[in-house]
């Protein structure tokens, strides 16, 4: 059942929203060569609890981190490790946070260092999807018209579109209904309400779409080894647009 939220509802979320924008501008300045996963992961547990929000991934179904940080070639869901990042290398973080009971959910692609030309073009057409993807959740629209723009913008590069790994709804938890990819046929799946919190987060690849996990049963890797980006926000329908929860001004 997809619960939908009022107003006032979508206000109390933009809390939660904040706490993750915030992380995200501030390990924004960590990420460089050297410094390891593990210690943005440490940052990012400690700066959600100071903000008054509760590192929501901790303890999800056995999950031990408050993010996931997905390096180069893996997806998704990879695990905070104590390996140095190095120059050239790109990294996923993932970031969920609990406030006054409300979820937010942001993942964002940071180069380290300097990156190829491949790399940069992969972190911007993924960027570019997100943005596309929000422009389009607007009331009325079919969630398959949000995500043939989406797809087709990638693909037009060069790039394809993860297939295994959802979107979701956001609420009182983490993964609400409805569930959804993203590709999509235009007029076709659920449409747009007013009061419906979703994510969109593009997970697009150099390669092939197909992927791996690992035997840790959690990191999502592309099977041809590609790269491998992705850029989340959680957004909330309303009926004078789009509200993007994990971005906002001032943060
Ligand atoms: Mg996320």
């Amino acid at each position: 059942m997809v619960i939908l939220k009022t107003p006032e509802e979508i206000e109390q979320m933009k809390a939660a929203g904040r706490i993750v924008a915030t992380c995200h501008k501030e390990i924004a300045n960590m990420i460089k060569p050297g410094i390891t996963t593990q210690e943005i992961n440490d940052y990012v547990d400690r700066r959600i609890q100071e903000l008054g929000g509760i590192p929501y991934t901790k303890g999800f179904n056995g999950y031990q981190y408050a993010t996931c940080a997905s390096v180069n070639d893996v997806i998704a869901h990879g695990f905070p490790s104590k390996k140095p990042l190095k120059n050239g290398d790109i990294v996923t973080i993932d970031i969920v946070a609990k406030c006054n009971g409300w979820v937010g959910d942001s993942g964002w692609c940071y180069a380290v260092g300097a990156v190829s030309d491949e790399a940069q073009k992969l972190m911007d057409v993924t960027r570019e999807c997100l943005y596309i993807g929000i422009e389009r959740a607007v009331v009325g629209n079919r969630i398959g018209d949000v995500m043939h723009a989406v797809q087709t913008h990638a693909q037009k590069h060069g790039f394809s579109v993860v297939r295994e790994l959802a979107a979701h709804g956001v609420g009182r938890e983490m993964h609400e209904e409805p569930t959804y990819i993203h590709i999509g046929t235009p007029g076709k799946g659920f449409r747009l309400k007013a009061g419906m919190v979703l994510t969109i987060e593009p997970m697009i690849n150099a390669g092939t779409y197909r992927m791996t996990i690992d035997d840790d049963g959690w990191t999502a890797r592309t099977a041809d080894g590609k790269l491998s980006a992705q850029y989340e926000h959680t957004i909330a329908i309303t009926e004078q647009g789009p509200i993007v929860l994990t971005e906002q001004a001032g943060v």
